[in-house]
C-alpha cells in the first residue's frame, strides 16, 4: 500500500495517534463506560460549537444530518442557498424528502448576498433555510455573520448551517449568532476518519421539530435529545470514532482554540501566497476565500489532470483536480486538520518542482 499525503479537502490525513485512540476497546453503548466517554466529550464540544445547547453525535456522514434537518424542521417550504456542489445538492435532497423547496442560486464561487436572502424571506413563504458556510467545492466562505443577522429578523425561519469544512478552522459562535442547527463531519477539519456527524440544535428548532410529522427515527432530533440526557445516542454509535473524538478534542484544547484558528489562517495564507506567486488566481473573490482550503482558478490553462497525476505518482501527494463541473478549470488544496508550516511547505516545494513542466514555455 502506498502512503499518499492527502491535501484534498476531505478526507484529510489522520494521525497515528488518532488511529491508536480508535483501537481502544468497544463497550456496551448503554454501559456506564460509554456514558462516561460520551459525557467527557461534551464540555469541549460545547466550547468548540460555542453553544450551551447539547452537541449530538450521529453515526453517519454529514449528509445524514443534512437530510435529517430537512425532515425534522420543514413544514412549509425550505429555501436552499446554493453556491456550489454541496449547497446545490441540498435542494435536491429536500425535494427527495418530499418537501417544497426553492433555490436561491448564485454562480459557483460567488457568495450568498445577505440582502438577496432578506428579500426572499420577506415573501413569507419559507420556514427553513439551508446554507453551506464554507462551500468546499469552490473554496468560498459565505459571510455567515451578516447572513445570520438577516435570519434573526425572521423568527419563524429556522436556519440550518453546514459547517462541514469550516468547523474548528474559524470561530462560529452558534449561540451569539443565533444559529438553529449547526452540523459538521469527522473527516474534514477535525482530521478523523469518516463516519461521525456532529450537530447541535437550538431550543427554537426543537419546538419546530415537535410539530413536524414524518421525522423518521434514525435522525429524529427528539430521539437525540432524550438519549443525550442519559449520556447516550439513539442507536449503537461508531464507538471507535468517539474514542478518536475524545482524543482529538483533548488535542484541540491543548493547542488552544484561538491558536488553532490562527494556525489555519497562517497556513491558508502560505498557500494563497504560492497561488499569487505563480500567477494563478483564486476562484472566489479574495474577501470570501475559504480559510480551510484554496480553490485555484486555472487561469494559466495548465493540464490540471496531468499536474494532479504527476504529483500523485512522483511525489505521493494528493491534491484535488476540481469538483464536478469545474473539474480541470480549478484545483483545490486543503490546509485543514493537523497541517503545519512544514507540511504545507513540503507541499509547496513539491508543487513547484512539478508545476514547471506544466507551465507555458
Ligand atoms: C464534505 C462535505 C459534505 C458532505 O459530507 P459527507 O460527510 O460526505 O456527507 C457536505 N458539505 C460540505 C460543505 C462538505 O465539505
Amino acid at each position: 500500500m502506498i502512503d499518499y499525503k492527502l491535501y484534498i479537502p476531505g478526507p484529510v490525513n489522520v494521525s497515528k495517534e488518532t488511529y491508536q485512540a480508535m483501537s481502544s476497546p468497544v463497550m456496551g453503548h448503554r454501559s456506564p463506560d460509554f456514558v462516561e466517554l460520551y459525557q467527557k466529550c461534551q464540555p469541549s464540544l460545547q466550547k468548540l460549537f460555542e453553544t450551551k445547547d447539547p452537541v449530538f453525535l450521529a453515526t453517519s456522514s454529514a449528509w445524514g444530518v443534512m437530510e435529517g434537518a430537512i425532515r425534522n424542521l420543514c413544514q412549509k417550504k425550505v429555501l436552499c442557498c446554493m453556491c456550489g456542489a454541496f449547497s446545490d445538492k441540498w435542494l435536491n435532497v429536500a425535494k427527495r424528502a418530499g418537501k417544497n423547496a426553492d433555490p436561491l442560486q448564485v454562480e459557483w464561487g460567488q457568495n450568498i448576498d445577505p440582502a438577496e436572502l432578506k428579500s426572499c424571506l420577506e415573501t413569507g413563504e419559507y420556514d427553513l433555510v439551508t446554507l453551506v458556510h464554507n462551500e468546499t467545492s469552490c473554496g468560498m466562505m459565505n459571510p455567515l455573520k451578516e447572513i445570520m443577522s438577516v435570519l434573526r429578523e425572521f423568527p419563524d425561519v429556522i436556519s440550518v448551517i453546514d459547517t462541514v469544512s469550516s468547523f474548528s478552522v474559524v470561530s462560529i459562535p452558534k449561540d451569539d449568532w443565533g444559529i438553529d442547527v449547526i452540523l459538521t463531519g469527522s473527516q474534514k477539519a477535525l482530521a478523523m476518519p469518516p463516519g461521525l456527524a456532529l450537530f447541535s440544535v437550538s431550543e427554537r428548532a426543537f419546538q419546530r421539530a415537535e410539530q413536524v410529522a414524518g421525522r423518521g427515527y434514525y435522525f429524529d432530533f427528539l430521539e437525540f435529545r432524550s438519549n443525550h440526557t442519559k449520556g447516550m445516542t439513539p442507536s449503537t454509535p461508531v464507538i471507535p470514532l468517539i474514542h478518536a473524538l475524545n482524543y482529538t478534542l483533548k488535542k484541540i484544547m491543548d493547542e488552544g482554540v484561538p491558536n488553532r484558528h490562527k494556525r489555519h489562517d497562517h497556513l491558508n495564507q502560505l498557500v494563497h501566497q504560492w497561488v499569487k506567486s505563480k500567477g494563478f488566481e483564486l476562484l472566489p473573490k479574495p474577501e470570501f476565500a475559504s480559510k480551510s482550503l484554496t480553490c485555484v482558478r486555472n487561469n494559466l490553462n495548465i493540464d490540471v489532470g496531468g499536474f494532479v497525476k504527476t504529483l500523485r505518482e512522483e511525489k505521493k501527494i494528493s491534491i484535488d483536480g476540481g469538483y464536478g463541473k469545474i473539474k480541470g478549470k480549478t484545483f483545490r488544496i486543503s490546509n485543514m486538520g493537523d497541517e503545519t508550516v512544514d507540511s504545507i511547505n513540503h507541499l509547496i516545494s513539491n508543487m513547484d518542482e512539478v508545476l514547471s513542466s506544466f507551465l507555458p514555455a
